[in-house]
């Protein structure tokens, strides 16, 4: 039954890529790990690397709420509380986006998908576009280690900028200000100590059954990261893992 279903799934994706043939050298690369994690860090430097855009589900949310928009002013509060968002909103937002030309050469997904029915959704989507996500990885972080980044993050103002900083392992060069874009940081609502814990809560809630679906279909790979290591070399461990992962698939 295993083998019917994923012939189904390689024949629907090779027919929905002679009608997307603009996608067909895309990259989807997907990066799991708990709040605070270095999933958007990791994800910025990845994209740049291979020159694809940075998906970052929680700046499209936090745009929303900048834009007073249905779902910002809906789904607001709860974000702010630290709580995850119902799967059907993400879904519509998640098609609204991969729509987009923008990701015709892929994207490095970053806070999507965060729970099994995301991840199901996603790889439907990415098939009906005559795309896949290539490897999902696991940033593996001890809970000490999340707080103490999460407690220190600072985020830029700017919400089409939204780079994030870490005042001890990733400080901005101008003390408060965005290397980027040159916008003030903050500290985002959901960092502070209650919305930290429920965010805590709700990936330990989610997590396990999200993680079970990327080791099902055989595209998990998992990385070390510790406060010590610092950015460049979880990156280099990242590198890493995508080399193995592809002669794993070679
Ligand atoms: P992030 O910037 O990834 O930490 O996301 C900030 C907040 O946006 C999360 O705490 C959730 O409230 C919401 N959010 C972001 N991505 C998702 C998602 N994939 N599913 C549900 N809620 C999400």
């Amino acid at each position: 039954m295993e083998t019917i279903v994923s012939l189904f799934y390689e024949a629907y994706i090779t027919a929905a890529s002679l009608f997307h043939w603009r996608r067909r050298n895309a990259r989807f690369i997907v990066l799991l790990g708990g709040p605070g994690a270095g999933k958007g860090t990791l994800a910025a430097t990845l994209a740049a690397k291979f020159g694809i855009p940075h998906l970052n589900m929680g700046s499209i949310l936090r745009r929303e709420i900048t834009e007073q928009t249905d779902i910002g002013r809906e789904w607001g509060p709860a974000i702010k509380a630290g709580k995850l968002i119902p799967d059907a909103v993400i879904h519509k937002l998640l098609r609204r986006e991969l729509a987009k030309r923008a990701y015709d050469n892929g994207a490095v997904l970053d806070g999507i998908p965060r729970t099994a029915d995301q991840a199901k959704r996603l790889r439907r989507m990415l098939a009906s576009l005559g795309n896949r996500v290539e490897v999902a990885i696991e940033l593996d972080v001890d809970r000490p280690d999340l707080l103490e980044r999460l407690a220190l993050r600072r985020t830029c103002t700017k919400s089409d900028c939204g780079r994030s900083y870490h005042l001890k392992f990733l400080p901005p060069r101008v003390e408060n200000t965005c290397d980027i874009c040159g916008s003030p940081l903050m500290q985002r609502d959901d960092e502070r100590p209650e919305s930290i814990i429920t965010r805590m809560e709700e990936f330990a809630r989610t997590f396990a059954p999200l993680r079970a679906f990327y080791v099902r279909i055989g595209l998990l790979k998992v990385v070390r990261s510790t406060n010590a290591m610092g950015p460049e070399k979880v990156f280099d461990e990242v590198l890493f893992a995508l080399d193995e992962h592809d002669c794993d698939c070679d």
